[in-house]
């Protein structure tokens, strides 16, 4: 059931606004959590394969940089909760956590799951009520500067009055777990500027077949690098996989945000992976010289066969339009060097990228110069709050979003605990 009038009202019960319901907890306040799907915390449920990777172990500063320039305004937050405030905070919830490569932390038992529930059973001790099906469909301010929520709940229109708000609805990534970007009109209703947004940590789809014909094939330790015009724009070195209509992995999702922001520029998008990084060019025909003269009645496709995945050796064999059978004495010089680039810088073009859908993240959001770092209070209404990806900031895979997401909340959560409401007293 939904009262008539609320102290604080939190919207969207993902990991920002769970934390910031949390936070905002006083005695003297009436306060609500609303989420408009069945069920808290959906995309949480989900997030790292069901595992939920809760934050990384790098140290201040380089975790920020894994946010770009936007990394600056989280600054404040983090030196109030940071990853192992947080890993204290979920442990104390009875959530235990592990580290694991990349500096990684999960709960022990794998399960996502597990922090939502902590969460729930922890509002529910603070007797902070969550509306589930509690659809926030408008907000605005009365004449009286008091908010007020226009609310489909359970199918049904409610109005709700509140005397400070806390957005935190999150982005526009699988919409299929209620983010659906409703928090931008309710902010726009505020004066407040979406700056452009897009899915990002997002596959991308190459031109033709290649990726199709070795889908599934992971490689680990290749340098992938984004060229625009026979101009390097980037390069990172990791892990990614090849899927039917493109590729994906760590560091295609990282750089997904460049490549996705060419693309709507109309650039021309191409890449190059570097599978054998260790080796330099010289290196790499040395070892290929080597190969051929010790194993020199060796096929071309058994001498690929140290070379590659399984899986790529037939790309390969018809990219270098080579007889497979032919003996490696017969190699020439010219096919010696086309293998050599092969290996070196292995060609595909970006056409296109995965929809929200398939978007880790939203890049873009409400713009960080409306909103005060310190407490997530908008610059620009008083007693609004805004956390979580609804805001302009998302960062790299590996723990960053979601820590952005309960810092902020902490934050803001904190914020309205301590806010003076003024003339408004629940009832
Ligand atoms: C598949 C996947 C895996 C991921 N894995 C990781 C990971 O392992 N580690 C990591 O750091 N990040 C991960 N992320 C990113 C991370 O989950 C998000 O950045 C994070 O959930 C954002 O938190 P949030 O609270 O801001 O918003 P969300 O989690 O998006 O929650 C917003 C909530 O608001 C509700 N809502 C929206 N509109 C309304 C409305 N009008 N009225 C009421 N309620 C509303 C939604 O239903 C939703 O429950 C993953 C994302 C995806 C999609």
């Amino acid at each position: 059931m939904l009262e008539t009038h609320y102290n604080t009202v939190i919207i969207g019960a993902g990991p920002a606004g769970l934390m910031a319901a949390v936070e905002a907890h006083n005695p003297d306040h009436s306060i609500v959590l609303l989420e408009k799907m069945h069920k808290t915390g959906l995309k949480l449920r989900i997030s790292g394969k069901g595992r939920c990777n809760i934050t990384n172990e790098e140290g201040m500063q380089s975790f920020l940089n894994r946010f770009g320039k936007k990394g600056r305004f989280l600054k404040y937050a983090f030196s109030q909760f940071f990853n192992h405030d947080l890993l204290k905070y979920i442990n104390d919830m009875g959530v235990p956590t592990k580290l694991e490569r990349g500096g990684r932390y999960f709960p022990q038992s794998d399960r996502a799951t597990d922090i939502v529930v902590a969460f729930e059973e922890k509002l529910a001790s603070l007797k902070i009520p969550i509306v589930m099906q509690a659809h926030v469909t408008d907000l605005r301010k009365n004449e009286e500067d008091q908010f007020v929520l226009q609310i489909t709940h359970a199918g049904r229109p409610v109005q709700v009055l509140a005397d400070q708000v806390c957005i935190t609805s999150g982005g526009l990534s699988y919409p299929a777990t209620g983010c659906t970007g409703d928090g931008y009109s309710m902010a726009e209703n505020f004066g407040h500027t979406i700056t452009d947004t897009a899915p990002s940590l997002v596959p991308v789809l190459t031109a033709g077949d290649m990726a199709k014909r070795v889908q599934g094939v992971s490689l680990r330790n290749v340098t992938l690098s984004v060229w625009t015009e026979n101009k390097k724009v980037t390069e990172m070195f990791g892990e990614m996989m090849f899927t039917r209509k493109g590729i994906t992995g760590p560091i295609i999702l990282t750089l997904s945000e460049t490549m996705v922001s060419m693309l709507d520029a109309k650039q021309d998008v191409r890449i190059k992976i570097d599978l054998k990084p260790a080796l330099d060019h010289k290196k790499m025909d040395q070892r290929l010289l080597r190969e051929i003269s010790e194993h020199s009645k060796m096929t071309f496709k058994n001498m690929l066969k140290t070379l590659l995945p399984r899986k790529m050796i037939d790309l390969f064999v018809d990219l270098l339009n080579m007889d497979p059978h032919k003996q490696l004495h017969q190699v020439t010089g010219e096919e010696r060097k086309r293998l050599r680039m092969l290996l070196k810088e292995f060609p595909m073009q970006v056409i296109g990228h995965d929809s929200y859908d398939h978007a880790i993240v939203t890049s873009g959001g409400i713009s960080l110069k409306e909103i005060n770092p310190t407490t997530m209070e908008s610059k620009l209404s008083k007693n609004l709050f805004l956390a979580g990806e609804v805001i302009d900031v998302n960062g790299e895979t590996g723990g960053y979003n979601l820590t952005s997401s309960w810092s902020t909340g902490f934050l803001a959560g904190r914020s309205m605990r301590i806010n003076k409401l003024g003339i408004y007293k629940h009832a």
